[in-house]
């Protein structure tokens, strides 16, 4: 069986449901399964028609330099091969993957979109297209362009997803008076949220996106070379679904995130840098909820930010200690 998923990032608010964060995932037979290429280099093709400001092959090497970034990740074995122009549509169920523009207007608030066809009993991804909104102004310029959205700080995202990853909740917004949001600070290119105009910020990958592909498709090493810090969230001894989780490194900086995904309150982040951790559990904003999660799932967000009462520390391999955290209720 073959379905269609869809994520799509937004310019003020995100509203396309997802089950998971970090990585898509199916469930089959009680088991969960990312959702992942398995036929690698994965073959794109470049739709053969541009937008305005943007030919069509200002378009391809744009994408091509965005795929760049993906397949550079050293810990990370994942690899793409350019297959062409194509005068296919994205979102076309024809098993080719097809990067290109479409004139959205009415999604006044998605620059792109990133749909799956994916072999429900496997996870494997079987066709993957990205749509890029000519309704917006588009820059390919290496400075970027102070009116037009960077195309490929876009396309990075974009391409996160095409892998198979979610969305990450490092970064901070606050509410314009004219509605909408304004990003602050993000600690992830796959944040769901853009910067906006003329920055060029998520053209490189944060350590949160480099844990996340990394695991996903680990090159040689790095799982023998990165810990796994795994525990439980509780409020009053129940789990917590829906908390942010987030793996701080003081020596490096670092911060990668996840989530609890299940009614126990547990969660697993992977990729993490040897050595000591602060490890923080906050609610999701509540205004940004559905960036992360369906509509569906009973997200707890009443809860106060607590640290873990010491220092995480992530093993060269493995696991480290179980972490447990009980939040109190805000
Ligand atoms: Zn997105």
């Amino acid at each position: 069986m073959k379905r269609w998923l869809c994520a799509a990032m937004a310019v003020l608010v995100f509203a396309q449901p997802l089950d998971a964060y970090l990585q898509f995932s199916v469930m089959r037979a009680g088991q969960t399964r990312a959702l992942k290429w398995q036929r690698i280099p994965v073959r794109w093709h470049a739709a053969d028609r541009g937008a305005a400001g943007v030919s069509a092959s200002e378009f391809q090497a744009t994408m091509a330099r965005a795929f760049g970034t993906w397949e550079a990740v050293p810990t990370a074995s994942i690899a793409f091969q350019f297959a062409g122009f194509s005068g296919a549509e994205p979102f076309d169920d024809d098993g080719v993957s097809v990067l290109g523009f479409q004139d959205q207007p009415d999604m006044e608030r998605v620059l792109g979109a990133t749909g799956f066809l994916v072999d429900t009993v496997t996870g494997d991804i079987v066709e993957a297209d990205i749509f890029f909104n000519s309704a917006f102004p588009w820059s390919t310029s290496a400075a970027g362009d102070p009116n037009r959205f960077d195309l490929e700080s876009v396309a990075v995202h974009e391409i996160g997803h095409f892998l198979g990853l979610g969305h990450s909740a490092l970064g901070e917004t606050e509410v314009r008076p004219e509605g909408g949001r304004r990003v602050l600070a993000s600690g992830a290119v796959m944040f769901p949220i853009s910067f906006g105009r003329g920055v060029t910020h998520d053209r490189t990958l944060q350590p949160d996106d480099i844990a996340g592909v990394s695991d996903l498709y680990p090159d040689g090493d790095f799982r023998s070379q990165t810990g796994i810090a795994r525990g439980r969230v509780t409020r009053n001894g129940g789990g917590v679904l829906g908390a942010h989780v987030v793996a701080f490194n003081p020596e490096r900086g670092e911060l990668v995130g996840g989530f609890t995904l299940n009614n126990d309150g547990e969660f697993e982040i992977a990729g993490l840098q040897p050595g000591p951790h602060i490890i923080r559990v906050e609610p999701l904003d509540d205004a940004d909820v559905e960036s992360f999660f369906s509509a569906r799932n009973p997200i707890d967000l009443g809860f106060l930010v607590t640290f873990f009462n010491r220092l995480f520390i992530a093993p060269s391999g493995g696991q480290g200690e179980t972490v447990t955290v009980a939040v109190r209720p805000k």
